[in-house]
């Protein structure tokens, strides 16, 4: 195995130490190939502390993600899913969609497949608490927290942060992992595609009268898709097993300002009415909090001697609960072309080695986005008559045709490991 020839203090400058921009200084540090990692992030600790385990829909994060069966594999094979306490993450095995006007339905099982489960719901701080951990026992990766990147420069000889702070940092590359809003991308002028859908993601906790049964259910509306995630058992009793969902629900501005300013009664009757009753009532509710929804694309990824990953380059629509999912995939991607520069002999700043990165990514998270566009549309109010039947009639030819369903089911839980779909042995 090749090493790198160092020619700045870091090899390797992450900006943006959430999910993403951590697993990247994960893998690059999984790589044995000598790389020196600073990872800079803003806030003090970007790990929180965990709320204890327990019993209540204010027990848990209102911030979870649905992570693919790839994503998971990626997360156990960095040595990062053991830090994941299994009573915080829920095993999901089948999913259900269906149609709000009409009686599409489609039911995905992980026995479709062969498989154990399609992916977990996890808490986002519970994953990043486990990240945390795991490169706190990385030696070559320099943890800076509290330390927001004021200004960048990148040319084809390296790259150079100043530090709010006064510090400065130098090196061959940087990665702007720094989130939808990304500073460093407007700092270095990268253009993007942008459009807002004048909708809000109203997320929270919620306590049904009827358990999950371990599986992932949405329901498309004309006012917006509303999903209820499964979450781990609160607690081994039985009474109260299986019946906490992590709430995604996404509405008009409009409508989201009225559902967030109700009491929890009143919010928890009309999440119980739009959700047509499909786990009973819902008992209690959290603090819900909300978030404005929009998609954006970078045109381009990298430039001289910097790439952009995750929401850094690309955000989307929850629809699909894919957003996190593409950003661990593009720090595996941009590691993996950043070895095999090193293999090559080459600095891991060859633009050739970071436009391969580019290509493989952006053919992914194109597609993705596209995919969850035309969902989008396909479910609005305005939609004609004839198109809202053959919506009905597409979901009822999915739910009926085998090998559409698991092809469906297969990108659903990852594009890396559909082929061989073998259990990677996390949770
Ligand atoms: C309601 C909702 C539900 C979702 N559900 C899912 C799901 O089920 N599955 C899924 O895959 N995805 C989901 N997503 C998408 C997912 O949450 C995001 O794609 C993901 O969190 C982005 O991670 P990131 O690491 O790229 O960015 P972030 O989490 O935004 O991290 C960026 C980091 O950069 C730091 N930073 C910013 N500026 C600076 C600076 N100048 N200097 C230093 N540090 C800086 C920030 O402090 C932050 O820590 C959902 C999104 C929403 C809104």
């Amino acid at each position: 195995m090749a090493n790198i020839k160092h020619s700045s203090p870091y090899d390797v400058i992450i900006v943006g130490a959430g999910i993403a921009g951590s697993t990247l200084a994960a893998a690059l540090a999984s790589g044995s190939h000598g790389l020196r990692i600073a990872l800079v992030e803003a806030r003090p600790s970007p790990a929180h502390a965990l709320p204890e385990k327990g019993f209540s829909v204010h027990d848990f994060e209102p911030r979870v993600s649905a992570l693919t069966h790839a994503s998971c594999s990626t997360m156990q094979r960095l040595g990062v899913w053991p830090g994941v306490p299994p009573d915080r993450c829920c095993r999901f095995k089948s999913m259900r969609v269906w149609d709000a006007r009409g009686s599409g339905q489609i039911d995905f099982n992980c026995k479709d497949i062969g498989a154990e489960k399609l992916g977990c719901v996890v808490e986002n701080n519970v994953l990043a608490a486990a990240l945390r951990e795991h490169l706190q026992t990385q030696g070559s990766v320099h943890l800076r927290d509290g330390s927001a990147v004021a200004t960048a420069h990148c040319d084809s000889n390296g790259a150079n942060v100043q530090l709010e702070d006064g510090g400065s940092l130098t090196s061959t590359l940087m990665v702007a992992a720094d989130g939808a809003n990304s500073p460093l991308r407007e700092t270095m002028n990268m253009p993007v595609r942008r459009w807002d859908y004048h909708q809000d993601a109203i997320v929270c906790t919620a306590k049904n009268t009827r358990p999950h049964q371990d599986t992932a259910w949405q329901i498309f509306t004309e006012q917006g898709p509303l999903a209820f995630l499964p979450l781990p058992p609160a607690t081994d009793n039985s009474a109260d097993a299986g019946r906490l969902c992590s709430i995604v629900w996404s509405q008009s501005r409009a409508r989201a300002e009225q559902l967030m300013a109700l009491d929890d009664n009143e919010f928890a009757n009309a999440l119980g009415v739009a959700f047509e009753h499909k786990l009973g009532d819902v008992e209690a509710v959290s603090r819900r909090f909300s978030f404005p929804l929009a998609q954006q694309h970078a045109k381009d990824y990298v430039q001289s001697s910097f790439a952009l990953i995750a929401d850094a380059a690309h955000s989307l629509h929850p629809l699909a609960g894919q957003g996190l999912n593409l950003g661990i995939a593009d720090a595996m991607s941009l590691s993996g072309k950043l070895f095999e520069a090193i293999e090559a002999g080459r600095p891991i700043n060859d633009i050739k080695y970071l436009k391969r990165y580019q290509r493989e990514r952006k053919t992914d998270n194109l597609a993705m986005l596209a995919a969850v566009e035309s969902f989008y549309h396909l479910y609005q109010r305005d939609l004609p008559l004839t198109l809202r039947w053959l919506r009905n009639e597409g979901m009822r030819t999915v739910a009926n045709t085998a090998w559409l369903k698991r092809l469906i089911l297969r990108h659903a839980m990852g594009a890396q490991d559909s082929a061989n779909n073998s259990e990677k042995g996390y949770a």
